[in-house]
């Protein structure tokens, strides 16, 4: 799955909303989720954010790697 991290806080662009082909992308209070399992891995959506706020899962900055965990649960918590 691909991540959204700590660049879309409050920035929340929305570029790639538009872009995902299965619309798996949803608004949080301050930022965008991918809900994990929905995404097909497609990519569309990493180049297209102005604020480079996304990452595959395995290329997720060391510093922003909670983010992993914070995707999943905004779904799980909802
Ligand atoms: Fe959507 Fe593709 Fe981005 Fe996954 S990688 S969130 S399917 S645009």
């Amino acid at each position: 799955t691909y991540v959204i991290a700590e660049p879309c806080i409050d920035v929340v662009d929305r570029a790639c909303v538009e872009e995902c082909p299965v619309d798996c992308i949803y608004e949080g209070a301050r930022a965008l989720y991918i809900h994990p399992d929905e995404c097909v891995d497609c990519g569309a959506c990493e180049p297209v954010c102005p604020v480079e706020a996304i990452f595959y899962e395995d290329d997720v900055p060391a510093a922003w790697s909670e983010f992993i965990a914070d995707n999943a649960r905004f779904f799980t918590e909802a």
